[in-house]
């Protein structure tokens, strides 16, 4: 029952304000957001492209208020990109971003998220990558999707994210495979009401599969985004189904959870993505990784409590 609350909290600034503050917060953070500014991210990336790792880059931030904050957010993913050219990564290392972060929420909110992720995705294209609309809270999902289709009219390479917990996801997996996409399938990590997403772990974890099936089994490029190891060794058998070859799917996890199995993945001959997050607005990103395992609320309790 920790999970929703962690998740109401992450939407609320006075906890925003606390948990940003906090000296002991930093250590924890750490662990999932390895880095404030691209000068910091960048080793990362080279340690996990050395180690025979992909990536996925998400410089953090939502919940932004003014369209000159959706501008930053755009030229931040540009500098990333320019940086990622000048060493060569350009196709080791994709982006995923928050179309939050690009302005959809304000007014005019669709146009200014299209006008802005289009010049990263057209500067990802120019360096030999691509980018991933991630799929935030099912009331922006229409946004973004019609933003997904728009793109791919000139960048059919561009990603998007499904949801397995939410209603309208089976649906939407078989449009996409039917149209070639590449789609990461997720879990699902926002607090969403019982009218529109499976509350129940076991029940998302069969949605999960019959969505993964159709992606396999379609014409695209699944992209299997969980830790859970019951879902990877299922995606593993689906992709041998369905006859498809290594650099025909991939897996993706997160920076700083279950490193060791990216590793093993990796060696066992797969496509394995590392999404790395960076930036100063961490708060949203680290809360729900809280919520997914409350052991980590518990361990940053801890920390705050020992060191005070
Ligand atoms: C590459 C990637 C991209 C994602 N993009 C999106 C997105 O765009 N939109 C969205 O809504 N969600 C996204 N998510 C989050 C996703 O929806 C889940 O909340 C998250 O992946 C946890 O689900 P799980 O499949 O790992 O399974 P779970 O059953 O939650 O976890 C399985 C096991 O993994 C480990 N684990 C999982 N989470 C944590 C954690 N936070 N800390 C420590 N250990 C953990 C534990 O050992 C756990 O037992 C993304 C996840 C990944 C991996």
């Amino acid at each position: 029952m920790l999970g929703p609350a962690i998740l109401a909290a992450s939407r609320s600034d006075k906890m925003r304000r606390i948990v940003s503050a906090a000296p002991v917060t930093k250590p924890v953070v750490t662990r999932f957001i390895p880095g404030e500014t691209v000068d910091q991210v960048i080793p990362i990336v080279e340690e996990l492209t050395r180690k025979g790792l992909e990536v996925t880059l998400d410089v953090v931030g939502e919940d932004i208020t003014t369209v000159e904050q959706s501008y930053a957010a755009r030229d931040a993913y540009l500098e990333l990109i320019g940086r990622l050219k000048d060493l060569g990564l350009g196709e080791k290392a994709e982006m995923s971003v928050k179309l939050s972060m690009f302005g959809q929420a304000l007014e005019g909110g669709h146009e200014l998220a299209l006008a802005n992720v289009r010049p990263v995705v057209e500067a990802a294209a120019a360096i030999g990558t691509t980018v991933t609309l991630d799929a935030e809270d099912h009331t922006t999902l229409d946004s973004m999707f019609a933003i997904h289709e728009e793109l791919r009219k000139d960048f059919p390479q561009t990603g998007c994210v499904i949801q397995a917990y939410l209603f309208r996801t089976e649906a939407d997996a078989r449009r996409l495979a039917d149209a070639g996409s590449r789609v990461r399938i997720v879990k699902g990590a926002y607090k969403e009401p019982a009218e529109v997403a499976y509350q129940d772990k076991g029940e998302i974890d069969k949605a999960y599969v019959r969505i993964l099936k159709t992606l396999m089994e379609g014409k695209g490029y699944p992209m299997i985004g969980s830790h859970d190891p019951r879902l990877i060794a299922i995606g593993q058998e689906l992709a041998r189904q369905a006859g498809r070859k290594p650099d025909e799917y991939e897996f993706q996890m997160l920076y700083g959870i279950r490193s060791e199995e990216h590793l093993r993945l990796a060696a066992e001959g797969h496509r394995m993505r590392v999404y790395t997050a960076y930036g100063t607005d961490w708060y949203g990103y680290f809360m729900r990784r809280l919520a997914e395992k409350p052991a980590n609320l518990l361990f940053f309790l801890r920390s705050m409590i020992t060191k005070n």
